[in-house]
């Protein structure tokens, strides 16, 4: 199934969970764990990690062929890849050569194919679906983020210390937080207890 909605629940490793949506499947894609400091977020250690996060809404594409440790290896390459772009684009920073390389490289295989299901109303991918095909939709739709109208929209977190990226396609384009239930009460609560503390 494909839908247009985004996001997923994020567990910090330290516990607690919230919802979080980063606007686009790749840059949600993009929270799934990481290298160095981030890596204690890890989600995908082993292939079928991998097809569990792919198979789930939005994206939606159930694996009919088992995902090789090749291509988890390629899906962390082009998180990271996505994760730098986005992190450059949303700081005005030019965009790094490497991860620009690597998500054209995803880019230059064969996607998922959109496949209308028989009653025409529901639709789904054409089998079969291969974890390379997916994550070479990844990396096409982060590609039209990148060069379309809302690249200027790509920000991080206004939260201290949280790197969170995300796509703001409200029509306001105020959006300032990963999620209003983390960073934006934490931010809210601050300033109550700011100005709390300058009254008399
Ligand atoms: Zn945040």
């Amino acid at each position: 199934m494909r839908a247009n909605a985004t996001g997923r629940m994020l567990h910090d490793p330290k516990g607690g969970s919230f919802w979080f949506d980063a606007g686009a499947v790749c840059l949600d894609f993009a929270h799934t764990g990481g290298e160095g400091r981030y890596a204690v977020f890890e989600t995908l250690h082993e292939p079928a990690d991998l097809a569990e996060w792919l198979a789930q809404p939005s994206l939606g594409a159930a694996m009919t062929v088992p995902v090789t440790v090749r291509e988890l290896t390629a899906a962390k390459a082009l998180r990271q890849a996505i994760w730098d772009t986005a992190h450059a684009q949303a700081a005005g920073r030019p965009l790094p050569t490497g991860a620009v390389a690597t998500i054209n490289r995803a880019a230059s295989t064969a996607p998922l194919v959109p496949e209308l299901a028989a009653g025409g109303t529901t639709a789904g991918w054409a089998p079969p679906v291969r974890a390379t095909q997916a994550l070479s939709t990844l990396a096409r739709e982060m590609i039209d983020l990148l060069s379309g109208p809302l690249s200027g929209r790509i920000r991080e977190c206004a939260g201290d210390n949280c790197p969170l990226v995300f796509v703001d396609s409200s029509r306001p384009g105020a959006r300032r937080w990963c999620a209003m239930e983390r960073c934006g009460n934490r931010h809210k609560l601050r300033a109550l207890r700011a100005r709390r503390a300058t009254e008399p």
